[in-house]
């Protein structure tokens, strides 16, 4: 990034806007270290977990048996090599709603934290990024790819950043999405910031978008900017306002409108320990809040990151964990905190073969000790994971 040292405080507070924006350039996928593996079933093993008892989406129930054969949840333990988990508790696969990728250590950090579906908001290049698709056993990613930004913007300026990424003119919105889906975005990213982009450059964004059957990802973090994106019909909104809470009113547009809310507490809490003023970590909990108290629906996200530049790159898996207690904080049940990061991202996102324990899905799973719906924290007791039907070894410590 083009940063002038005298202006390091303006830079935060405008990184502080903008969030970890784009994974750098310059992260070439390392060597998958298969080392991790010794002991991971093959995808034609069949396993049956035995005396688990399931996360259902809004209860654990008692002791089960879940079979996974193919990579996918199985219904017959006929041939099955039995697991006996001791009355564990699975939970379906845990779903990161906001990272940006940056190699495929990026895939294992998150796997061995259970976290089995990652969500990228914004990676370049396209190569990169399909290099991290579909690999067995690792976490299952979809990107933004490249988001639609101002000229001036701090992301503008990376070194590389594709040119027809940064709008003048909304005449450039279907150039721009037409680009993207080439290149394979599965949703596309606007980044709306003040300075940014015009009100109807946005809305070409997102119109254009909808057109061509993406789900359009808006990045605000201010009322000004929430409002901006509510206006121009986005699909989801990433990070909550720190200037000042939500009030009940524009929370309330988000359920009206059917916008979902990714608000990243993790991200938001580690900029407002940086001590700038009108960051304030108080208003993105009291907009979580509100969103709660609305009923929006919201997601776990983190805002993970290895981008160079960034001042908050919280971890990539573990954090996840940390992202629920923090909703938790913020007036979520953890019934509500629990889904937030298993069957509403599955299905804000359309993907539906995950999200649940449920036959025919993908065998992602997480097996963890102690009780969630009790005490969140328990999910970071990760005892096992699957991933696509294939064992992950947890990280430890
Ligand atoms: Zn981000």
């Amino acid at each position: 990034m083009c940063i002038n040292h005298t202006n390091r405080r303006d830079f935060l507070k405008i990184t502080a806007a903008t969030g970890a924006a784009v994974a750098g350039v310059s992260a070439l996928a390392a060597p998958a270290s298969a080392d991790a593996h010794d002991h991971a079933a093959q995808p034609g093993d069949k396993m049956a977990l035995t005396n688990v008892r399931i996360f259902d989406g809004d209860q654990i129930t008692s002791r089960r048996t879940v079979v996974i054969e193919n990579g996918r949840i199985g219904i017959s333990t006929l041939g099955a090599r039995r697991i006996d988990c001791g009355g564990a508790v699975l939970l379906p696969g845990l779903t990161d709603a906001h990272i940006h990728l940056r190699d495929v250590n990026t895939l294992h950090a998150l796997a061995g934290s259970g976290v089995t579906t990652g969500l990228d908001m914004a990676t370049f290049p396209p190569s990169l990024v399909n290099s991290l698709r579909g690999l067995p056993g690792l976490t299952d990613i979809r990107s933004a790819g490249t988001p639609a930004v101002a000229p001036g913007s701090p992301q503008s300026q990376i070194p590389a950043f594709p040119s027809d990424a940064v709008l003048t003119a909304p005449e450039q919105a279907t150039q721009f999405v037409r680009s993207r889906v080439a290149e394979g975005s599965d949703y596309i990213k606007i980044i709306i910031d003040e300075p940014g982009l015009s009100p109807e450059t946005i809305k070409a964004v997102t119109t254009a978008a909808h057109s061509a059957g993406k789900l359009v990802m808006a990045h605000a973090t201010s009322t000004a900017t929430v409002v901006r994106a509510l206006d121009a019909g986005v699909d989801m909104i990433h990070h909550v306002p720190m200037d000042s809470a939500l009030s009940a009113s524009v929370a309330a547009r988000y359920v009206s409108s059917g916008t979902v809310a990714v608000p990243t507490l993790t991200m938001m809490e580690g900029f407002g320990n940086l001590g700038i003023p009108g960051m304030n970590y108080a208003a993105a909990e009291g907009s979580v809040t509100a969103l709660r108290r609305a009923g929006a629906r919201i997601l776990a996200g983190t805002d993970s990151n290895l981008t160079p530049g960034i001042p908050v790159q919280p971890p990539y898996g573990i954090s996840l964990h940390h992202e629920l207690e923090l909703l938790v904080r913020a007036g979520l049940t953890t019934r509500e905190a629990l889904r937030a990061t298993t069957s509403l991202p599955a299905q804000a996102f359309g993907l539906r073969d995950r999200g649940a324990v449920r036959i025919g899905n993908r065998a992602d799973l997480v097996l963890i000790d102690g009780d969630p719906l009790a005490d969140i924290t328990a999910t970071r007791a990760v005892r096992r994971v699957w991933v696509g039907g294939i064992e992950y070894a947890p990280v430890t410590g």
